[in-house]
């Protein structure tokens, strides 16, 4: 789990780099292979449902030609919003890997689990894989865009 965590937090790295919110997320199959990967775009997109999980949805379901993802896991480097569980439930994914899983993350404030109670399907969700680090990468860039915007402002 460590390896596509890592790749995630890459993939927030790219999202970071590009002056987005500083999220990624991978789909892999059950063996642990990236079938896809992709980044937040809500800054540059203009796009405040690009997240990070959203365009890996979009991309991989285009790719495959198919709305079925049931085979693959989400993978990403913070708990999914409920905007990101919802769709990915759209998309029949049932497996969720997440590193830095703190509820203050999310907006409007559901969690997974609270979620998870109204799916049909049983969602498996496994949290805080590579916790500390993934918590370091998006504090870090909140502390930046924080000093960023007060810069701004002088
Ligand atoms: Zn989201």
């Amino acid at each position: 789990m460590d390896g596509l965590i890592r790749a995630a937090m890459t993939e927030a790295d790219k999202a970071i780099e590009t002056g987005n919110s500083p999220f990624g997320a991978i789909l892999s199959d059950a063996n642990g292979k990236i079938v896809e990967a992709a980044y937040n775009t809500t800054k540059t997109d203009s796009d405040p449902t690009a997240h990070a999980e959203i365009n890996l949805i979009r991309a991989v379901c285009k790719k495959l030609k198919t709305s079925d993802l049931s085979p693959f896991y989400l993978i990403s480097n913070a708990q999914s919003c409920p905007m990101c569980v919802s769709a990915a439930v759209k998309a029949k994914i049932k497996n969720f890997v997440f590193g830095y899983a703190e509820d203050e993350t999310l907006l409007p404030k559901i969690t997974i689990f609270e979620m998870r109670k109204y799916c049909n399907e049983e969602l498996y969700i496994h949290t805080n894989i590579l916790k500390d680090e993934c918590c370091r990468q998006i504090e870090k860039t909140n502390r930046e865009n924080k000093k960023n915007i007060s810069n701004n402002l002088y």
